[in-house]
């Protein structure tokens, strides 16, 4: 009797923290099970080039309009049917792809690859970042750009919406580890803005070395 007097004191008891913080625990748990759950698609990103008006004025000609060849994942970009070549050091990167739309900073992703070939040691960098960067002449049918601290090899990359920063407990520039076919790779940054679709971006050549192909899956650890 005593006993079950007790029992049922705590079965009232349980039922009354349960109804008032259900709502809360049940989103709690969702979020935590969901997150430890959540793949990350990976898109493997090969050399490419930004361009501001300015630089694709010179390239292409004046007021010139770059044409869609495949729409991107990150809302709005897209792998322009433009390419030039980049020179350095009397060497040619030929057809290097322009990644649409015009930005307001011309910046040149390269892999560590290319950079050998180049002669040069662009800095491992987030997007925008190009300050004391490399400088390389970017070539278009219509003329040649300096393209002044513009050279980087891009690092690797988490795009996020908001509600994906919600969803992970992350913050923007915040650095992560991520797990994919068995390595841990390290600091990987967050990257948030309003175009930001779920999506790891690193560059062809680390993809290879570490077996990652476009599509493939990983999360954080
Ligand atoms: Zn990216």
């Amino acid at each position: 009797m005593h006993y079950n007097l007790l029992g049922n004191n705590m079965q009232v008891y349980f039922n009354f923290f349960f109804k008032n913080n259900k709502k809360r625990f049940i989103i709690n748990l969702g979020k935590t099970l969901g997150r430890r759950n959540i793949m990350i698609k990976v898109g493997v990103s090969n050399h490419h080039v930004h361009l501001t008006r300015e630089a694709c004025d010179v390239l292409f000609g004046k007021d010139y309009k770059l044409t869609v060849k495949r729409p991107l994942l990150q809302k709005g970009q897209y792998a322009a049917n433009e390419t030039v070549d980049i020179i350095k050091n009397d060497k040619v990167l030929e057809h290097i792809r322009v990644v649409g739309p015009l930005r307001n900073y011309t910046q040149v992703e390269l892999l560590d690859s290319d950079a050998e070939y180049l002669e040069i040691k662009p800095p491992v960098r987030k997007s925008g970042d190009l300050d004391g960067s490399e400088t390389v002449l970017l070539r278009g049918p219509n003329g040649t750009y300096e393209a002044k601290e513009s050279t980087i090899v891009s690092n690797t990359h988490i795009h996020m919406s908001s509600e994906d920063l919600i969803t992970f407990n992350k913050t923007k520039d915040e650095l992560v580890n991520v797990e994919c076919n068995g390595n841990t790779i390290e600091n990987v940054q967050i990257k948030s803005d309003d175009t930001c679709v779920l999506e790891m971006h690193i560059n062809k050549d680390l993809a290879e070395e570490l077996n990652i192909e476009t599509g493939d899956e990983v999360k954080i650890c």
